[in-house]
């Protein structure tokens, strides 16, 4: 039986462990599926306050850890499939076969990338189509590629691509793009990248083996065109991991926890951090920050219950 179990290596799952672990609660941190979150899939982190010249993502989820495990926090490499709550305890069933306990229970298994969901994607997906720059950039060296999105991954991606790629092409469905100022500029400046704006891809090409273009559709008058590329980078947004608790918890139309200002959740004992509750600001330091709070208040749960 375990005091708390924290779900997810991301930021927000680790900061909840250090404050956990502090507080002596011997919190045990489930992995999950993508060990270390999202902050491993990207390049520089220039906006985490400690870091004047900035820190690599996966430095920075590394440190964290590093600190939860300093003070107690046990680690688990393996998934959550299910979730119950019975008789005021978490009984949590793991894809490797255990079956754990938990007084607490803190939900910081963030969001993955999502997908476009279109047949051709299905085929190509790891032969010239990913969700991932950094770890996939390299295998386009003097390659022509297409990045889809008009956020800051897409800004960002793009500009991570220029290192490899001979000619990068943002493609969005709008007329503007949503990401910041800075890094809209950024990647807008760089020679190597140009942007198609209005349109969307409706299919991926290839000779079955690998990807060699795409027909791009014009969201203005659904004109369509091929253009040729070697690699798709998508960079649309995220979906978060809440599918193992369905049923006992609360979340909204897109499945994201609903938790109040306080991390609480709707089942008594369960808190979230993290992208898992957050589709409005997904930083890394708004999630450590509610992974801070979460375990504060898992402690007060705990204590409140004999728990020290
Ligand atoms: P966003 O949700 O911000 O952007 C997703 C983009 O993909 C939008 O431009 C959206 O278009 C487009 N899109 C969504 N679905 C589709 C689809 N089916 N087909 C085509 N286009 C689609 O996600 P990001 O991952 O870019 O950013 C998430 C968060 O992470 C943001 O808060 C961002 O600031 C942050 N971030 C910060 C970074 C940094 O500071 N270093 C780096 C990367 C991310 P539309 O605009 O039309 O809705």
């Amino acid at each position: 039986m375990e005091n708390l179990i924290i779900l997810g290596t991301g930021i927000a799952g680790c900061t909840a462990a250090v404050y956990a672990a502090r507080a002596n609660l011997k919190p045990l941190l489930i992995s999950g599926p993508e060990d270390g979150g999202q902050l491993t899939l990207t390049t520089d982190v220039e906006n985490f306050p400690g870091f004047p010249e900035g820190v690599k993502g996966p430095e920075l989820v590394q440190l964290c850890k590093k600190q939860a495990e300093r003070f107690g926090t046990v680690f688990m490499v393996d998934i959550v499939e299910h979730c119950v709550k019975k008789d005021n305890l978490f009984e949590l069933k793991l894809v490797g076969g255990d079956l754990l306990q938990t007084k607490a229970l803190i939900v910081a298994t963030g969001a993955s990338a999502r997908w476009l969901g279109i047949p051709s994607e299905e085929k190509y997906k790891g032969r010239g189509v990913t969700t991932c720059a950094t770890c996939d950039g390299a295998f386009f060296k003097d390659k022509e590629v297409v990045v889809i999105g008009g956020g800051d991954s897409a800004m960002e991606e793009s500009t991570f691509l220029t290192k490899f790629a001979s000619k990068v092409t943002i493609v969005h469905r709008k007329d503007s793009f949503r990401a910041s100022k800075i890094m809209q500029e950024r990647a807008l400046k760089n020679p190597k990248i140009k942007v198609v704006w209005n349109s969307e891809i409706a299919e991926i090409i290839g000779d079955g083996k690998k990807v060699n273009g795409v027909k791009l559709k014009d969201t203005t008058n659904g004109a369509i065109s091929d253009f040729k590329c070697d690699g798709v980078f998508l960079a649309i947004g995220h979906v978060p991991n809440t599918a193992f608790l369905k049923g006992i918890i609360d979340v909204d139309e897109l499945g994201y926890i609903r938790a109040d200002k306080n991390m609480h959740t709707n089942v008594e004992g369960l808190f979230a951090a993290g992208d898992v509750q957050d589709k409005r600001f997904r930083q890394a330091i708004t999630a450590a920050g509610s992974g801070c709070m979460a375990a504060m208040e898992a402690e007060k749960y705990l204590a409140e219950r004999g728990v020290h």
